[in-house]
């Protein structure tokens, strides 16, 4: 991607020298997600164009150069098959490392697909293979869990992950998710499997409303199709007119905020995780919709390593049940990666894969 707003191009690169520690993976899948697009729009500031995109991918370790072990302390060989925490550097020094805690903010975070120039190496997915610097943390693939299954989760399932530990669900809470991206989609499964007894899913169109019921949502409406005035309603009627215990916003809509703020019950949570590039302002009333009402509102900003380890030991226990693997809706090749582009940036299917080879 040489620049914001131009069509992406092919370029041949020398293979890499491998430091010791690092691999060089051959490129199996990867993904053209949300933030892709927006990376493509000029959207997200600090990208250091050119870059090579895809920051989730999976791939067959190709060469490893000295001793490599991955998160699980595994000795990582030559022909694993592997997966990698797309965040490869924090300082570990800041106050956000360190005394915060809160290490999805460090300002010196890199991340595979969007922070590193191809000036400076293969640090993307969209290639036919991604050099994993020392440090970076790596995982096999569980055995079973197909290369197509991972990445079809893909980043969605790892934020997704995040964002239901910040909504701390308890069994039996009926749970509200607006936008039914890929984020969202593996927020119903994910809120079914921490114990929701009914999750409602308000998204678009309707291709993804299907998925969304097969995901594990009870109730899905097409947000292009109802008033706010008809969703409030039907929310009171579903709840016995408390509202949902639980929202998990991954619409990237300022509106959206807006409305669930009137759909969480008294004392109730409401998570934003949608809102990666930005919306614009919100119009609340803070009394009617936080203060008075006791409610929790809580942001969810990028993932750690715990969450990516959780999303695999949540694939290879439940790949064969909950149907990640219809959210890669479509597979490119690197030849097609502007027509995968403007299919994901106009919402022709959930996700678009990308196989280099
Ligand atoms: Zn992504
Ligand atoms: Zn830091």
């Amino acid at each position: 991607m040489p620049a914001p707003r131009v069509p992406v191009e092919l370029r041949e690169v020398a293979e890499p020298a491998l430091a010791p520690g690092s691999v060089l993976l051959r490129t199996l899948y990867s993904e053209v997600c949300g933030t892709d697009v927006h990376v493509w729009h000029g959207r997200l500031s600090g990208v250091p164009y050119p870059i090579i995109p895809g920051h989730v991918s999976v791939g067959v370790a190709d060469k490893v150069c000295g001793d490599v072990h991955g998160v699980d302390g595994a000795r990582v060989a030559e022909g694993d098959r592997l997966v990698f925490f797309d965040v490869h550097r924090t300082c570990g020094r800041c106050r956000a490392c360190t005394v915060t805690r809160t290490p999805t903010r460090c300002e010196a975070r890199r991340v595979y697909g969007i922070t590193d120039s191809a000036d400076d190496g293969l640090f993307g997915g969209w290639s036919e293979a991604i050099y994993l610097e020392p440090g970076v943390s790596i995982a096999k693939l569980p055995d079973g869990v197909p290369a197509e299954t991972y990445i079809s989760g893909g980043c969605g399932l790892i934020t997704a992950v995040h964002a239901v530990d910040r909504a701390v669900l308890t069994l039996g809470d009926t749970v509200l998710v607006q936008g039914t991206g890929a984020v969202g989609l593996s927020v119903i499964a994910l809120a079914r499997l921490a114990g929701a007894t009914r999750v409602i899913a308000f998204g678009a169109p309707a291709d993804r409303l299907a998925l969304a019921t097969r995901m594990g949502a009870d109730v899905v409406v097409d947000v292009g199709r109802s008033t706010p005035a008809a969703r409030h309603e039907m929310v009171r009627d579903l709840t016995g007119g408390l509202g949902v215990d639980v929202a998990i916003e991954a619409a990237g809509s300022a509106r959206a905020v807006e409305e669930a703020l009137n759909l969480v019950r008294d004392g109730g949570r409401y998570v934003i995780a949608g809102h990666y590039t930005d919306a614009g302002p919100s119009t609340i009333n803070v009394h009617e919709q936080i203060n008075r009402k006791h409610l929790e509102v809580r942001g969810c900003w990028g993932s750690e390593v715990g969450h990516f380890v959780r999303a695999l030991r949540l694939l290879e226990r439940h790949h064969a049940e909950v149907p990640w693997r219809a959210i890669g809706a479509k597979t490119y090749t690197l030849a097609d990666l502007n027509q995968a582009l403007a299919d994901a940036e106009a919402m022709r299917l959930p996700k678009a894969l990308v196989q280099p080879r």
